[in-house]
């Protein structure tokens, strides 16, 4: 699923090229076609994005708003020429003369009006690629929740725009172990856990990558070179850019494989619907998965 980061990019994308144009609109599958002909041609404000929501804004007081959730398997592809003949299922289509984007297997594609575009948003949590998103709620409710962390931190009315990816790395990065609840992370953890899920997701929306190993942790030989050679996620994919991310990251993807800092096996199970890595060494706490409560959030 794509994380926050890589929404906010595709924001700022689809902004770049559809921004101030007349943009038609099309459903080449046929199943946004009612809802595509009354945007064909309207004026794109911008593209906007909260946590893992986009939302295809429009000139004028009022004018719909497309909302597109990914979900696990959708995608968008954005092509800098004049669309080519649809293939495959297209929920839709925008086009200028030349650049389009194509959504594709989204599990929410839908024409809103601003009013239900402001009170989902209210809905989820605040964004935390957001200038200065306030984390009262959040810390609050983490701090009365038996709920272990690793599950709410995937729950987005909390932290808006943290993946699968970044609550591995988050977790491992401020040493705890994700089974621990809610209630023992304590006010300085909540703070260590926010203003890193803040850093890390900021640096992954400049770049483009999880890239989350310090370079003091990462063998000699890697230092100099860490990443460069990576194009950004969403513009590559396949089995050998897949190997070579795992050297980007401390424990997410690295199951068996030894802990970067302290040797010891990192582990994997199943928590709150996804895979979740940690190092049992450097992450101590509840040792037993079975033993914690993982419900209650969902990404
Ligand atoms: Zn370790």
């Amino acid at each position: 699923m794509p994380e926050g980061h890589t929404i906010h990019r595709l924001a700022a994308a689809l902004t770049a090229r559809l921004g101030g144009h007349e943009v038609r609109a099309s459903s080449p599958q046929g199943r946004f076609a009612e809802e595509a002909a009354v945007i064909d041609g309207a004026r794109v404000r911008r593209v906007s994005a909260h946590g893992k929501h986009l939302f295809v804004e429009y000139a004028g007081r009022g004018a719909p708003v497309v909302h597109v959730h990914l979900g696990l398997g959708g995608r968008v592809v954005v092509g800098d020429t004049a669309a080519p003949a649809p293939r495959g299922a297209i929920r839709l289509r925008l086009e200028t003369a030349d650049a389009f984007a194509d959504v594709r297997a989204p599990t929410v594609c839908e024409l809103i009006d601003p009013a239900r575009q402001r009170a989902l948003i209210a809905r989820l949590g605040p964004d935390l690629l957001a200038r200065s998103p306030d984390p009262a709620t959040a810390r609050r409710r983490v701090s009365r929740s038996r709920v272990a962390i690793g599950a709410l931190l995937l729950d987005q009315k909390l932290f808006a725009g943290v993946g699968n990816a970044y609550r591995s790395e988050l977790l491992f990065r401020c040493g705890f172990s994700p089974w621990m609840p809610g209630s023992e992370v304590g006010a300085d953890g909540f703070d260590r856990l926010w203003e890193e899920a803040r850093r890390l997701l900021a640096d992954g929306r400049r770049t483009g990558r999880v890239a989350t190993v310090d370079r003091a942790d990462l063998p000699r030989g890697q230092r100099r070179s860490a990443g460069r050679h990576l194009p950004p996620e969403d513009e590559a994919s396949g089995s050998a850019v897949a190997r070579a991310r795992a050297r980007e990251t401390y424990v997410y993807k690295r199951a068996d494989l030894p802990c970067r800092r302290c040797g010891s096996v990192v582990r994997t199970a199943l928590q709150a619907g996804r895979d979740v890595y940690w190092c049992p060494t450097c992450q101590p706490g509840p040792a037993d998965p079975s033993s914690a409560r993982t419900d209650g959030a969902v990404g």
